[in-house]
């Protein structure tokens, strides 16, 4: 129901949860946090915390211990599909643990995509539609070999449904996929750093200059840079917009 994800130079869990709040009025059952951290930012694990309940009771669990993530990406969840339970909530990680998402929305055909990957093999650890589209994109990865940008772009080809969605892997710790179709998504661009969110108010007490984007798009931040290509895979720019709004 709720997106938050940041990358850039602060430390991203305080704020991902703090943005997890003001998002709160949209309703929610759970919440959860998927950080790259660890001493070495060449070498860092990907870490997921997530709970049934509210932003505090997941804040409370993570108190008392440093960090050391400014990358990470955050979501609170109205149920669809599957019990609200800490099993279910995101976000869902891959197979191979390199990848984790956070989805807002419904995957309409997941039963499909879902039977095939079993057949290959994956093991699913919830009932979300959203935990087989996390899987879908790691298969295609490994079969294809391609860039995770591209395994993406394929799998959403494949979706029917609605959906915002933001992809990390532990492979770029300056990365952050995002893509949307009938479900909002605005990027925050700050100095170095971005931020995504289902609607600015998390986004406006650290930078002004927003990118909503559109349906049928995908947005990729790597190494500072932020760009935008189609689902068909044609580059688009990037509309830099001032948001003014009340807090
Ligand atoms: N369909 C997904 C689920 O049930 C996402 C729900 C949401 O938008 O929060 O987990």
């Amino acid at each position: 129901c709720g997106i938050v994800a940041y990358v850039g130079h602060r430390d991203a869990a305080p704020l991902i949860l703090k943005g997890l709040k003001r998002l709160e009025y949209r309703g929610y059952d759970s919440a959860g946090l998927a950080l790259l951290e660890g001493e070495d930012p060449n070498q860092p694990g990907l870490n997921v915390y997530k709970k049934k309940g509210k932003v505090v009771d997941l804040e409370n669990e993570l108190a008392g211990k440093e960090r050391h993530a400014s990358i990470g990406i955050g979501h609170t969840r109205w149920a669809t599909h599957g019990a609200p339970n800490d099993v279910n909530a995101h976000p869902h990680y891959s197979h191979n643990r390199k990848l984790a998402i956070i989805h807002n929305g419904i995957i309409e055909n997941y039963v499909s995509i879902k039977q095939n990957l079993l057949r290959k093999g994956h093991v699913f650890r919830s009932e979300t539609d959203s935990e087989v589209l996390v899987q879908f994109i790691e298969d295609i990865q490994n079969e294809t070999g391609s860039s995770l940008e591209e395994a993406v772009r394929q799998a959403l080809l494949e979706v029917v449904g609605a959906y915002a969605i933001v992809i990390l892997s532990k492979e770029d710790p300056t990365q952050l996929i995002a893509a949307r179709k009938g479900s909002p998504l605005v990027i925050g661009v700050g100095d170095n750093e971005y931020f995504f969110a289902s609607d600015a108010t998390p986004i406006v007490e650290y930078t002004k200059d927003v990118v909503y984007l559109n349906d049928h798009e995908i947005a990729v931040v790597r190494d500072g840079e932020l760009k935008l290509i189609t689902l068909e895979n044609t580059p688009a720019t990037p509309y830099i917009q001032k948001v003014e709004l009340e807090l």
